[in-house]
């Protein structure tokens, strides 16, 4: 467990059992906890291949009580005479069942969404509850306004937030319209910079939000209309996965002053909204690494609730609601990736008999393969050695050695790699620092990073992965992990292991028949509609469960993946259309003698099988 970290970014919520399997565990009382491999098993009963996306409800109702929790207990410790409520950005998950589980494990605290477009408020209008809290992010064009707008008329509290100057003139013109007084919000843009992965979202040069000129002009522009009334939060985004406590603090202190100032301007106000950017922990406790996180929760609400107190109790302002947009900390934790290994290449070989060879370059890595090596000189031989496989590998190109001499040298280099690797004492830098990766094995995993891991390949972000089983035995192969996607790039080959960045993950020896089970985990946010369809791999199948007090889990939603015919609709083919080429095709095989009657009706019963069939690995 404290290799793959699991008790740091499990927060909780995972553990092992006994017999050396991941469990989930839910801290309530009484404890539930039930082994993943168990779930699998009834899953597997059920029908379900892998891969598989498992969310579990009960973790996305435990974060969301968390986060109230947090903000609760922050707001008794300050004193702080007002309350906070929380949104839930859309586009971190779309998916129904994540929205409606959301939507009604929240409706106690009041818990909103926050749309940033029109699908996303479509649905967000259609999932919420009567007066149900709603922020509406992104630009936003006639349509947009027209249908916030009504959601204001059927009673929902309703803010659209100004992004740019030229959404206001539109919105007053459309509240006009509809004889309303909207809620307005302001986007400012903070010029504190945070750090992480997502530092463009602040700043000066940020895409969103409006300058102080801009939100003067904004102030004028409701006076004049004598609409200054309607001007009632302040928005701020930070950025998401912010790393650093110091970076929120200073956020919350110029939010704070912005606030201040549009009081001060006469506008009511109330409501102070920060965004998102609460981070969640995917490293395991690197303090302020990127993928990680220098504060706890408590710490982040400590510091949104403290600061605006801070800032505005000695100017005599009333306190604001205080809102969040936290995505990424709800759901993240929620949904797992589950799949198995097809297969290894590994890369561990002894050093070959010596042989006869005539070839100089030959004899040279033999030579270097057999003789004793001691630390000191590693790094020389193994530069010679490379040098000697170069030219192999070019006098294979010109002609000049044959498959099985290049085959030898290619052995031959390998296997003296392998030993300096395994070198007592040996210090792996420079040259050699690339061996550990090079020599590791290639697990070749039933997923597709592009459809289920996307953000792994677009911006390098780091998941836990983790052996669903096992955890009794050490694991004793280091390995980089494959998709199936024939693509160099579909390939997971960064960890983070014993709290530390690595490119290689410890993984267990397949056994002959056995399956090996790994899970990617943390991946509830951004990664279902970001993945693409690269090499027409599709949606894996979603289950979604819920642990039970009896110490089993039910089945709540079962969501087949896409079939071969789905994808193949999706860039533009007609299923029915194919089938039908495919029996012409047959009925053409019959005429011409290739194919029997019988195989005519095999073919076309395999090509409709297919058609229907889930588009990855099938053991
Ligand atoms: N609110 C806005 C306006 C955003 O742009 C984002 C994402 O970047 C979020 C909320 C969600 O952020 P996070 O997932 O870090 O909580």
């Amino acid at each position: 467990a404290a290799l793959y970290g699991l008790e740091q970014w499990g927060r909780g919520f995972f553990g092992l059992n006994s017999a050396g399997e991941i469990v989930l565990k839910l801290p309530t009382a009484p404890a539930l906890e039930v082994s993943l491999v168990d779930i699998l098993a009834g899953l597997r009963q059920r029908g379900h291949d892998l891969p598989l996306l498992l969310r579990v409800e009960n973790l996305l109702d435990a974060r969301l009580a968390f986060l109230y929790d947090g903000f609760n207990r922050a707001i008794e410790r300050f004193g702080y005479s007002n309350r906070y409520r929380g949104v839930f950005p859309v586009k971190v998950n779309q998916q129904c069942q994540v929205i409606e589980e959301i939507v009604r494990a929240g409706a106690p605290y009041g818990h909103g969404l926050e749309a940033g477009s029109k699908a996303e408020l479509v649905l967000a209008l259609a999932s919420l509850p009567p007066g149900g809290l709603l922020v509406l992010n992104g630009y936003k064009d006639q349509e947009f306004i027209d249908l916030g707008l009504w959601a204001h008329k059927l009673g929902h509290c309703c803010f659209f937030v100004i992004e740019s100057p030229a959404e206001l003139d539109l919105l007053l013109l459309r509240a006009k319209l509809f004889n309303l007084r909207p809620r307005i919000g302001a986007r400012v843009k903070i010029s504190a910079k945070v750090g992480g992965l997502w530092t463009e979202t602040s700043g000066d040069r940020s895409s969103f939000g409006l300058s102080c000129s801009q939100l003067l002009d904004l102030v004028e522009t409701l006076k004049q209309h004598d609409l200054l009334d309607c001007l009632q939060l302040l928005h701020c985004h930070l950025g998401s996965q912010i790393p650093h406590l110091q970076d929120i603090r200073a956020g919350v202190a110029e939010a704070s002053r912005y606030y201040a100032a549009l009081v001060a301007e006469g506008a009511p106000m109330g409501h102070l909204d920060f965004g998102g950017g609460l981070a969640v922990d995917y490293s395991g406790g690197r303090s302020g690494h990127v993928y990680s996180r220098d504060y706890q929760l408590q710490d982040y609400c400590d510091a949104l609730i403290g600061g605006v107190q801070q800032c505005l109790t000695p100017q005599g302002i009333a306190l604001p609601q205080i809102i969040t947009e936290s995505g990424r900390a709800t759901v993240a934790y929620a949904s797992m990736l589950l799949f198995d290994i097809l297969d290894v290449q590994r890369f561990d070989l002894d050093c070959p008999a010596a042989q006869n060879v005539a070839d100089a370059d030959l004899a040279l890595l033999q030579q270097l393969c057999h003789q004793p090596i001691s630390p000191p000189v590693a790094a020389v031989c193994y530069r010679q050695a490379q040098a000697a496989r170069d030219v192999i590998r070019q006098k294979f190109q010109l002609g000049q050695l044959d498959l099985r001499q290049r085959s030898h040298g290619e052995t031959l280099f390998l296997a003296l790699a392998r030993r300096i690797l395994n070198l007592p004492g040996v210090t792996l830098q420079e040259d050699l620092a690339e061996l550990p990766q090079s020599l590791s094995d290639i697990y070749y995993g039933n997923f597709s990073v592009f459809q289920s891991l996307p953000d792994t390949w677009a911006i390098g972000q780091l998941f836990p992965v983790v052996p669903l089983h096992r955890h009794n035995e050490q694991p004793d192969r280091q390995a980089i992990i494959s998709d199936l996607t024939c693509d160099c790039d579909g390939k997971l080959d960064r960890f983070i292991v014993a709290g530390r960045q690595q490119t290689t993950l410890p993984l267990h020896g397949l056994r002959t028949g056995e399956p090996y089970y790994l899970g990617v985990f943390l991946m509830g946010a951004y990664q279902e509609t970001l993945g693409d369809l690269h090499n027409l791999f599709g949606d894996t199948h979603v289950v979604s469960v819920r642990l039970n007090a009896e110490g089993g889990f039910d089945v709540l939603r079962e969501i087949s993946g896409d079939s071969i015919g789905e994808v193949l609709s999706y860039v533009e083919y007609q299923p029915q259309q194919l089938f039908e080429q495919m029996r012409r095709a047959a009925e053409q095989a019959v005429r011409s003698g290739r194919f029997s009657i019988a195989e005519r009706q095999q073919f076309l019963t395999t090509f409709a099988d297919r058609l229907a069939g889930y588009t990855y690995y099938r053991s």
